[in-house]
């Protein structure tokens, strides 16, 4: 087994704590918009046709908000499956143990520094040639 006990239950309640407050920082934006939305009295400024992209800017950005919390999300239920089948602590890539420290550092995390390191450099595009 190379995740200790201890370091099993912090990185477990880590990601539980981590998780309750992604929802609930989720939950207090939809909360604020739904109180919001009464006051923007519909109709008001609107012209027939006049297809103005102010509102439909704001709407995008908060969807995209909403895209990164779940990809945040899943990355914290990948990484609670992984507590529960014996998963965490084993980079995906090469297959080696992760140490504890960065563990405990990003409970998410599934590469060791090595991969991490070579994925990120990888994907870093804008970075000069390649080769
Ligand atoms: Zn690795």
């Amino acid at each position: 087994m190379p995740l200790s006990q201890s370091v099993h239950e912090q990185m477990s309640q880590r990601l539980q704590q981590a998780r309750e407050d992604l929802l609930g920082a989720v939950r207090a934006r939809t909360d604020a918009d739904e109180g919001d939305a009464p006051s923007i009295a519909p109709g008001a400024h609107t012209v027939p046709g006049d297809d103005r992209p102010t509102a439909e800017m704001i709407s995008h950005d908060e969807a995209h908000l909403a895209e990164h919390d779940t990809n945040t999300l899943h990355e914290i239920d990948a990484a609670l499956g992984k507590l529960a089948n014996g998963g965490a602590g084993i980079c995906e890539s090469c297959g080696c143990e992760i140490p504890d420290e960065r563990l405990l550092a990003t409970p998410t995390v599934r590469f060791c520094i090595a991969c991490q390191d070579r994925i990120e450099k990888e994907s870093g595009i804008g970075r000069g040639p390649t080769m």
